[in-house]
């Protein structure tokens, strides 16, 4: 599952939310060039790397996607998807559109939700709440108009109004999605294979 949203949409709040929901889903950890804030941690916020570590990681096809957001790079290592995927768990990806976007193109199956703030100035106000600087904000502010115009191409939109229904609605997209038919062919095929005559 990927989540997009402009910077202070609402990704981080959204997926801890998530994984506090429901142990299926798991956050795949990204990589990413830019310093760590306080409170973060290598390896659960983020892996921190240097430019250098992270063109070798992407050199070498470590890289699932990648993408450069504000001056840093950010990719996803392949390793982190495969690792939850293993363990049966669902992904949840919080990333940019453009890495959203590469994500469905080599993964049709994966689901995109796109967070929609309930409008621009209630996406300042949460940015300017999270601590950050006004030049900060403005920059922010911009990218977000573009960001908002690909929405469209997303499998699903959610308006980010209240954080709890917010939640609620990311889990039930991926529960419906698990359902789905061609998610659970192999479900069906294995009815072949059950209970021959000679069992009764
Ligand atoms: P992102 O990871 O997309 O940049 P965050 O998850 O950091 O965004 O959210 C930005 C700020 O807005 C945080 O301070 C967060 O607590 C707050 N926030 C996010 N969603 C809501 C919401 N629905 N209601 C109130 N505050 C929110
Ligand atoms: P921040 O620096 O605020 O944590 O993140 C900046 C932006 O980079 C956010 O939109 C975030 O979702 C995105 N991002 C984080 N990790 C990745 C990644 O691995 N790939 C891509 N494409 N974007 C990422």
């Amino acid at each position: 599952m990927v989540i997009s949203a402009p910077s202070g949409g609402g990704k981080t709040v959204v997926r801890s939310g998530l994984l506090k929901l429901n142990r299926k889903f798991a956050f795949s950890v990204t990589c990413t060039t830019r310093a760590r804030r306080p409170g973060e941690t290598d390896g659960k916020d983020y892996y921190f790397v240097t430019v250098p570590q992270f063109l070798k990681l992407r050199a070498e096809g470590k890289l699932l996607e990648w993408a450069k957001v504000h001056g840093n790079y950010y990719g996803t290592p392949v390793k982190s998807v495969m690792a939850v995927l293993g363990k049966g768990r669902i992904p949840v990806m919080t990333i940019d559109v453009k890495g959203a976007r590469s994500v469905k193109k080599l993964f049709p199956e994966a689901v995109t939700v796109f967070l929609l703030p309930p409008d621009l100035k209630t996406l300042v106000q949460r940015l300017r709440g999270r601590g950050e600087a006004p030049e900060n904000v403005a920059v922010r502010l911009e990218t977000a108009r573009s960001e908002i115009k690909v929405a469209s191409g997303f499998d699903y939109l959610v308006i980010n109004d209240r954080l709890p229904e917010t939640i609620r609605e990311v889990a039930a997209i991926a529960e419906l999605e698990t359902l789905k038919t061609a998610r659970n062919l192999d479900k069906v095929r294995s009815f072949g294979t059950q209970l021959d005559r000679k069992d009764l």
